[in-house]
C-alpha cells in the first residue's frame, strides 16, 4: 500500500490567490519584501513632538499642523508639536507621540503636554515588525487567517502552495440513489461518495469527482476510466465482500487487484489495485466501514502528501467499560468526555447517524477482549 500510494508524495508548487491559500500549505519559504511598518508613524493618537524641545513638563507648544492616516511625508519644527492621527507618518524630525490623554489643548492653537516623554515614546519604528528580506513564514505553513494578515500587510497577491493529491470517488451498488432523489424500496441514498469526498477534502485532497455506479460491471469499467483520468487516486466504496454482486472485485480482479480480509473491525474486506497506472482502494461499503477505511488507510497518505501534519493519536482513559471481539483489531466509534473517552453503543457498519456523533475511534488491538473503566485507549481523532 505505502509503495502503491508513494507517487502522491512527490509533489510540486502553485501559485494561488491570497484568499484561496487559506488552509493550503506554503509550497516555499516566503520572505518579507517590504519593511513592516514601512514608514516611521504614529501608534497613538496624540501629539508628534521632539524631545529635546520637551525635557521638563508641563510645557506648552503652537500646534503647527494636523496629520491623518494616509498623508504624506512632512517636515517638523523643533519646538512645535503636530496633531497626528494612529498609522500617520511621523514628521520628519519629531522623535515621540505624546498621547492625546496626556494633553490639554486651548482654544488658540496650542497644547500642553503634562508629561515628559521618552525617546521614541508611541512611535513605530520602520521594519520594527519584519524587516525587508527577514523570514516571514517557512514552507509547510498551513494558512490560517493570521498568515492571510501578514501575507496581505506585505502585499502579496499571490503565494505559492504545495498542490493537492487529485482524488475520485466512486460509490458502487445498484440500490444507490443521490441525494434529492424519492426513495423506494430497497433504493438508499449514496452517503459514502459525499463521505469519502469529504474526507479527502478535509485531509488536503481536491476531490475531482464524486460518481457512482450500479453493479453493472461495463457501468463500473466506464466510470472507473473516467476517475482514472483526471485523479491521482481513486477511491471505491462497496462491491468487494463475498456475496454475488461485487462488481468493484469483478472488473478489478482480473486486472490484477489484490483483495484481502485485513483482521480489523469495521473496514475488514479491502482491496488495492493499479488502474490506468492510477492507484485505486477499494473501501467495503458499509458507511461506516467505508469511513474508518478511510481513516485508516488513507488519511495519514493523503495529509502527507499534503504537506499537513499527521494527526497525532492521544491516550485517553475509558469513562466506560467496552468488550472487543478478539483477533481483530476493533476501531470502535468515541467520544471524547472531559479528559476520558466514552465508547458509542451499537457496532453496526450501518449505524451512519451514529456514527456522525462521534468525534474519535478507539483502536483496540486484536488481543483485547475487553476493557475497564479507567484503562488507556488508544484514540484517533477525527
Ligand atoms: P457492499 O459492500 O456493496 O456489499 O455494501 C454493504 C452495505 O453497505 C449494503 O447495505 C449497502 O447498501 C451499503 N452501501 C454500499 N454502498 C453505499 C453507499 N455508497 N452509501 C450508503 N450505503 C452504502
Ligand atoms: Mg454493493
Amino acid at each position: 500500500m505505502a509503495t502503491l500510494l508513494s507517487p502522491l508524495l512527490i509533489r510540486g508548487a502553485e501559485p494561488v490567490p491570497l484568499l484561496d491559500a487559506l488552509g493550503r500549505v506554503l509550497a516555499e519559504d516566503l520572505v518579507a519584501p517590504i519593511d513592516l511598518p514601512t514608514f516611521r508613524n504614529s501608534q497613538m493618537d496624540g501629539y508628534a513632538v521632539d524631545t529635546g524641545s520637551v525635557t521638563t513638563a508641563p510645557v506648552t507648544l503652537p500646534v503647527r499642523a494636523v496629520l491623518a492616516a494616509g498623508d504624506g511625508e512632512t517636515a517638523h519644527v523643533p519646538g512645535t508639536a503636530t496633531k497626528i492621527m494612529t498609522g500617520a507618518p511621523l514628521p520628519v524630525g519629531a522623535d515621540a507621540v505624546v498621547p492625546v490623554e496626556d494633553t490639554v489643548t486651548d482654544d488658540g492653537g496650542h497644547v500642553t503636554v503634562c508629561t515628559a516623554p521618552a525617546p521614541g515614546a508611541f512611535v513605530r519604528e520602520r521594519g520594527s515588525d519584519i524587516g525587508r528580506g527577514r523570514p516571514l513564514l517557512p514552507a509547510g505553513t498551513v494558512v490560517a487567517a493570521r498568515h492571510v494578515a501578514a501575507l496581505a500587510a506585505v502585499g502579496l497577491t499571490h503565494v505559492p502552495v504545495r498542490t493537492r493529491p487529485r482524488v475520485a470517488v466512486i460509490s458502487t451498488g445498484s440500490e444507490l440513489v443521490p441525494g434529492g432523489s424519492v426513495l423506494t424500496t430497497g433504493r438508499i441514498h449514496d452517503s459514502n461518495g459525499p463521505a469519502l469526498a469529504a474526507s479527502a477534502a478535509a485531509n488536503g485532497a481536491l476531490v475531482v469527482s464524486v460518481d457512482r455506479s450500479g453493479d453493472d460491471a461495463e457501468v463500473f469499467a466506464a466510470k472507473l476510466a473516467h476517475a482514472t483520468s483526471a485523479a491521482e487516486v481513486v477511491f471505491t466504496s462497496g462491491g468487494v465482500s463475498k456475496g454475488d454482486f461485487e462488481v468493484v472485485k469483478d472488473v478489478l480482479g482480473p486486472r490484477g487487484a489484490e483483495f484481502v480480509s485485513v483482521a480489523m473491525q469495521p473496514g475488514g474486506p479491502q482491496g488495492t489495485a493499479r488502474v490506468d497506472a492510477v492507484p485505486v482502494l477499494t473501501f467495503p461499503g458499509n458507511p461506516v466501514s467505508a469511513l474508518v477505511s478511510f481513516e485508516v488507510f488513507a488519511r495519514p497518505v493523503l495529509r502527507s502528501a499534503a504537506g499537513l501534519p499527521a494527526i497525532d493519536p492521544e491516550r485517553r482513559p475509558l469513562a466506560t467499560s467496552l468488550v472487543s471481539v478478539p483477533g481483530k483489531r476493533q476501531f470502535l466509534r468515541g467520544r471524547r468526555d472531559g479528559d476520558s473517552v466514552v465508547a458509542i453503543p451499537g457496532a453496526g457498519s450501518h449505524l451512519i447517524a451514529a456514527m456522525a456523533t462521534a468525534d474519535v475511534l478507539l483502536d483496540i488491538p486484536a488481543d483485547t477482549t475487553g476493557l475497564e473503566p479507567g484503562e488507556l485507549v488508544r484514540v484517533l481523532p477525527l
